[in-house]
């Protein structure tokens, strides 16, 4: 991300909240430091920040599970709670040494959700004093490597997935492995996933839990992905291991720890299983020239319902994930699609809390009808079906996407996402595949950008629905009504989105990355009059996101 673009947004993002200019002073370069950005007193930046965040108890119906599975859980958790660790080493590996200094509670609560020191929700801007801005390749790479050190480098694992970078003595770059470097945490976590396994009565749940215990402790993570998508009768899951890139702002290359535990929905579940049969039709319907649609989607995917009844690392940091889309393998995303899993009892939780106060603020009155559960609902389900949809492999030769466009992918991926998710709703509405009104899928996904873009830049989501709003705004789909809501043209909401997959999908499969910041300067901004508008919920004191409480205790396991 470039400095200017970076500043812009920081700046752009005080919600609300008076800040001593952040950013005017600090245009200098990579070398400023959080002294030079003047951070008000800890004190009073945590009792801004925190009522951002609305608490939620994270549970779920225990009785539906066998006695085996409620023993496993706790298991499962205990896993979890490892990963948590490892993306605390990746994110801020000097927690300890500054948690130590820290002694208000809610300080070190909001130090403690953030995974660090940088705001995640307010441009990743540093809120303790002496903190310089946040590394981009977080503690990925050594402080201070720039992208072409490690690019003229001769280190093999340049991009590697499941390796860190070091100096080693002699200040020549290398690559460690996870499986190495961190080979206590995997060791100690592959065992309680092998103690789980014994426990697992369903012979697909035994299996992947066998193969990701072992997978934690190579760093191949190939035979457990496959073994996870075959699974198909298990009630409960966990994923669990290095598994997404925001993390890596340098090179969006490495992974982060991560877990979810999960309760599944069987009843929910049967009703998604049939999109995921509609998938091929839907590529080809795609608004875009033949040749960025021409990839096959695969179809034994997996669209399925769950309660999540813990996060830890990466999903857990920042905006909360309410909808997972994996695995992230293109080969094997190529041969058995991916499975997509609705995190539902989260989802209901940031509806309620958030999306129903943001839109009886900033939409429309009259078309404040539109809002509802199942229109949310359905619109992140088709975004995170939508991740199947569309261009893997760039048309030009270029190798994969993801690949071409590096640090630019994430946030347009999940950019891509949303508006294919969108135009998958219109057509099997249209079909008659998916009941309801279409204008209450259009208002709420114009609720769900403004709830969106207050993630903040440092989001790929944040920054997604940024571009979403701009474009949308630029093509008449909504408009700003003169008391400051919002009202949606249903008619141009349509042709917006046509045009904005176009748009994506075009840039995707050329692959190119100059192009894409060219958009990403241009569109993924929030703009003076939205910002003023945004400020509107901070002054309510509209949540912006959930924490959660959650484990062992909560669930009455104990
Ligand atoms: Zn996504």
């Amino acid at each position: 991300m470039n400095r200017q673009f970076r500043n812009i947004l920081i700046m752009g993002l005080g919600m609300g909240i008076t800040f001593n200019s952040c950013t005017s002073n600090n245009t200098g370069g990579q070398q400023s430091t959080a002294s030079a950005d003047s951070v008000d007193s800890l004190q009073t930046y945590v009792n801004n920040r925190l009522p951002i965040y609305e608490n939620v108890k994270l549970t779920a119906d225990m009785q539906s599970l066998s006695e085996s599975e409620r023993k496993m859980i706790p298991l499962l958790i205990q896993a979890a709670q490892i990963m948590d660790e490892l993306f605390w080493k990746q994110a801020y590996p000097q927690k300890d040494s500054l948690l130590n200094t820290i002694k208000d509670d809610k300080a070190r609560e909001f130090f403690t959700m953030n995974y660090g020191p940088w705001d995640r929700l307010n441009g990743d801007k540093p809120f303790i004093n002496g903190i310089g801005p946040k590394p981009e390749g977080a503690g990925f790479y050594p402080i201070g490597m720039t992208k072409e050190e490690l690019e003229k480098s001769d280190v093999k694992d340049k991009k590697g997935q499941y390796s860190v970078i070091r100096r080693n003595a002699s200040g020549k770059l290398e690559s460690i492995p996870y499986h190495v470097i961190y080979k206590d945490e995997l060791q100690k976590a592959s065992g309680l996933l092998k103690q789980a396994a014994e426990l697992a009565e369903d012979a697909g749940l035994k299996k992947y839990l066998n193969l990701r215990a072992e997978a934690l402790t190579s760093s191949n993570y190939t035979a457990s992905d496959y073994a996870w998508m075959d699974m198909k009768n298990n009630g409960i899951d966990i994923i669990i291991g290095p598994i997404e890139n925001y993390e890596d702002k340098l090179f969006s290359a490495r992974s982060s720890f991560e877990s979810y535990v999960l309760i599944k929905d069987k009843q929910w579940s049967q009703r998604l299983a049939k999109y995921v049969t509609m998938l091929p039709e839907l590529q080809k319907g795609l608004p875009v020239e033949e040749k960025y649609k021409a990839e096959k989607p695969g179809t034994d995917s997996d669209l399925n319902a769950y309660d999540i009844v813990y996060y830890a690392g990466d999903c857990n940091a920042g905006s909360k994930t309410i909808a997972v889309n994996l695995p992230n393998d293109e080969d094997i995303q190529q041969k058995k699609g991916t499975r997509r899993s609705q995190l539902k009892n989260a989802m209901r939780a940031k509806f309620d809390k958030i999306l129903v106060p943001i839109a009886n603020e900033l939409i429309d009155k009259e078309q404040q009808q539109y809002i509802k559960f199942d229109a949310f609902f359905s619109n992140v389900m088709f975004h995170e079906v939508a991740h199947g949809l569309g261009i893997k492999s760039t048309v030009n030769g270029k190798g994969y996407v993801r690949a071409a466009l590096q640090e630019q992918n994430s946030w347009l991926e999940e950019g891509k996402a949303d508006i294919l998710g969108l135009y998958m709703v219109t057509s099997l509405l249209k079909k008659g595949e998916l009941q309801g009104d279409i204008k209450d899928y259009y208002t709420t996904f114009m609720a769900g950008i403004l709830r969106s873009v207050r993630f903040g830049a440092a989001s790929a989501h944040g920054k997604a629905n940024m571009q979403c709003f701009n474009f949308f705004k630029e093509k008449g789909a909504f408009e700003r009504t003169s008391n400051g809501t919002y009202k949606v043209n249903f008619e141009k909401f349509a042709t917006a989105m046509n045009d904005l997959s176009k748009v994506i999908l075009t840039l995707q499969g050329n692959g190119d990355k100059t192009a894409v910041e060219k958009v990403e300067k241009d569109y993924a901004i929030i703009p003076a009059e939205l910002q003023s508008d945004l400020n509107r919920l901070g002054e309510k004191g509209i949540p912006v996101d959930i924490v959660f409480e959650q484990g062992i205790d909560v669930l009455g396991l104990k």
